[in-house]
C-alpha cells in the first residue's frame, strides 16, 4: 500500500490528503489473501506525515470452542507517524528518528502503510476466537457439536470410564 506524498511534504503543515483504500495483502504472511477496505488520513506535521487508517477485513477464523470455520470482520485501526529520511527540496538526508521502531518515508517519498497495517491486524485478531459469544462447543466424550443439537451422552458429568466401575459394585 504505498502512496506518494512528495506533494504531501512540499505543503505546509497542517496540510491533509484522503485515500480510500481497496486492496489485497497477504497480512499473515501464510500465503492468504486479505482483502483489506477503508480510508486513510494523512497529516503533514512538522516533522512528519501522520497516517490515520481505518481499515477492516474479513478472515476466516477457527471457533476455539467447537472448530468450525467462521468469518469474522477485523478491523485495522491505527495511527502512526511516518517520518522522511530525506529533505524533499534538496534531496539531502535526514537524521533517522528519535525512536528507532518509528516508520519511515524512503527516499522516493513513498509512504508505505503495509507494515503498520500488518501490525496492527496481528494485534486486532483474536487470540480465542469464538463462532458466536454463546457457543456451546464439543462434546469432551463423544465430540459432538452442541451448536447442532446435544448428543446421546449422559448429562451428569460422570466420566463414562468411571461409570463401568460403578456397574461391577
Ligand atoms: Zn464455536
Ligand atoms: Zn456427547
Amino acid at each position: 500500500m504505498d502512496m506518494n506524498v512528495s506533494q504531501l511534504l512540499r505543503e505546509p503543515i497542517g496540510a491533509t490528503r484522503n485515500y480510500d483504500i481497496d486492496e489485497i495483502l497477504d497480512l499473515t504472511g501464510e500465503g492468504n489473501q486479505n482483502r483489506i477496505k477503508g480510508a486513510c488520513n494523512m497529516v503533514r506535521t512538522q516533522r512528519s506525515i501522520l497516517v490515520r487508517c481505518n481499515l477492516n477485513t474479513e478472515m476466516e477464523l477457527t471457533c476455539s470452542r467447537c472448530v468450525s470455520k467462521f468469518d469474522q470482520l477485523v478491523r485495522i485501526k491505527f495511527n502512526e507517524e511516518y517520518f522522511p529520511t530525506v529533505d524533499v527540496e534538496s534531496g539531502a538526508g535526514l537524521p533517522p528518528p528519535e525512536e528507532a521502531s518509528s516508520f519511515t518515508i524512503d527516499e522516493l517519498h513513498t509512504l508505505d502503510i503495509t507494515e503498520a497495517a500488518r501490525q496492527y491486524f496481528l494485534i486486532a485478531v483474536p487470540m480465542k476466537p469464538l463462532c458466536k459469544k454463546d457457543c456451546a462447543g464439543l462434546c469432551p466424550t463423544c465430540g459432538q457439536n452442541l451448536n447442532q443439537g446435544k448428543c446421546a451422552c449422559p448429562t451428569d458429568n460422570t466420566d463414562p470410564r468411571w461409570a463401568k466401575l460403578a456397574d461391577l459394585k
